[in-house]
């Protein structure tokens, strides 16, 4: 029987959420035109669509944010965020930003350009994207296991550094910045190795390439390194993130992630004086002054809190069991998923639950569609629904998994939410022959999983 971890906290504020009936939310996703983006929050009565600013806040959080300092420069919350920046990853220079994306609009034009090229474990769609808006192309990089999903490694969010070697070698000078994901999102939540870090970041200075840290999910990692990698076990959680920030020259953050915010990002900096001077230029221009970066002091107060309540090993320990402990009762019931659990959700195999559907009738929507009728709960679909079609025939590709992530807001859910949303897998199973794909009716030219209307066939 799997396992599950106790909450290391007590519940002091609470939320209404509330089951429609099956008949409501049959025609609530109809209206919706079967696109889960559709959906009203209100009709929803557990929303693992992301666990992106989805984040409960401590109650010291709620404190922070009466204390926000909300001066327009100087304000005293900024410096003590930076108080606690320094502390953590020993960088000399950091910027708040508004979120992650900001992050990557204000560094990367100074990184990359026309005719430049820059090499990922994995790239996320809004990284890849700000790569691509400063004129350079993005190229991933990731191990073989990750394109496994039965396969069970340690850690399978690693960059390849053999084929890192081969694309410097291909594109030499043309190379303006290498990324690491940690953990390696669109690779499910699975996570890079500190020996891994240690090598790239050997590749990296060799060559002369910035290095830079996509720091999102830092603390799930430095998690998975103290549990998973030698010699790391009897290090604290604060010493390994000094370390795997040590081996990069520069870091992006979101916020909303890891450092348990509902919005935020940052920007550090190692010992660039010449690159932070531009940073904070571009900051000014595009985000706001110096000392509030786009956010509130209130904000960047819950944002110093967050970071350090982000390294409590009895939270850590009770976040990545609890993704665990879902992946263990879906296992029992015989649903195949994604091995092992990375760090922020499940991806469940719904090309393996739903054979009968082909790629091009998407069963990892099918499947999630079929979880928000059968329990209210919303899932997101990470496969060729998403992929979209090839830019020049039109055609719909065929995405390498069908997956239906299950991810996993922190700190928000308890062990009888998990439960009920194994069980609902485990009814939807039972029936799993009846389950019919879909077909697009409308569709946006980009991003259209957002927008997309579809209809059941
Ligand atoms: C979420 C995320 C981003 C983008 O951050 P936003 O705060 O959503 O703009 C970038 N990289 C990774 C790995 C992420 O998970």
């Amino acid at each position: 029987m799997a396992k599950y971890i106790p909450e290391p906290f007590r519940i002091k504020a609470v939320e209404r959420i509330r089951l429609l009936s099956r008949e409501e939310r049959t025609e609530r996703i109809k209206e919706a035109h079967y696109n889960l983006f559709n959906l009203k929050s209100e009709d929803i009565y557990i929303d693992l669509l992301t666990d992106s600013g989805t984040n409960a806040m401590s109650s010291e959080q709620w404190a922070g944010i009466m204390n926000g300092d909300e001066a327009y420069a100087g304000s005293k919350s900024f410096q003590s965020l930076l108080e606690v920046c320094h502390d953590i990853f020993r960088y000399r220079h950091f910027q708040p930003v508004h979120q992650g994306r900001a992050a990557e609009k204000v560094l990367f034009p100074l990184l990359l350009g026309e005719g430049k090229y820059a090499i990922a474990n994995t790239f996320f769609d809004t990284t890849r994207a700000h790569v691509e808006l400063a004129g350079a192309k993005a190229l991933d990089a990731v191990v073989p296991e990750a394109k496994e999903p039965n396969l069970d490694a340690p850690f399978k969010g690693n960059m390849d550094t053999e084929k890192l070697l081969c694309l410097i070698e291909e594109y030499r000078r043309k190379i303006g910045l290498i990324v690491m994901t940690v953990t390696n999102n669109s690779a499910g939540g699975q996570p890079v190795s500190m020996a891994n870090l240690r090598a790239v970041s050997k590749i990296a200075k060799e060559h002369g390439i910035p290095f830079c840290l996509d720091a999102a999910r830092f603390s799930e990692n430095a998690y998975f390194i103290k549990e998973r990698e030698a010699d790391y076990e009897n290090k604290s959680l604060k010493e390994i993130v000094r370390e795997m920030f040590s081996y990069a020259d520069m870091f992006t953050m979101s916020a909303k992630k890891d450092a348990l915010l509902n919005i935020g990002g940052l920007i550090g900096i190692k010992d660039d004086e010449e690159l932070y001077r531009k940073v904070a230029t571009r900051t000014i221009s595009y985000e706001g002054f110096l000392s509030y970066g786009g956010l509130a002091g209130r904000d960047l107060e819950a944002m110093r809190i967050g970071l350090l309540e982000a390294l409590d090993p009895a939270y850590l320990r009770f976040r990545i069991g609890q993704v665990r402990y879902l992946l263990e009762r879906l296992e029992e019931a015989g649903i195949p998923c994604q091995k092992p659990s990375g760090g922020h959700g499940v991806f469940v195999d719904a090309k393996g639950l739903l054979p009968h559907i082909p790629y091009h009738q998407f069963p990892g929507h099918a499947l999630a569609v079929e979880l928000y009728i059968e329990a209210g709960i919303r899932s997101c679909e990470i496969g060729s629904f998403l992929l979209g079609r090839d830019p020049e025939t039109g055609e719909q590709l065929e995405a390498e998994f069908e997956f239906t992530r299950l991810a996993i807001p922190r700190r928000v859910y308890t062990q009888t939410h998990l439960d009920y949303v194994a069980d609902a897998l485990a009814e939807i199973k039972k029936r799993r022959e009846t389950i019919k794909g879909y077909e697009i009716v409308w569709e946006p030219p980009v991003l259209r999983h957002f927008q997309a209307k579809l209809n059941a066939l």
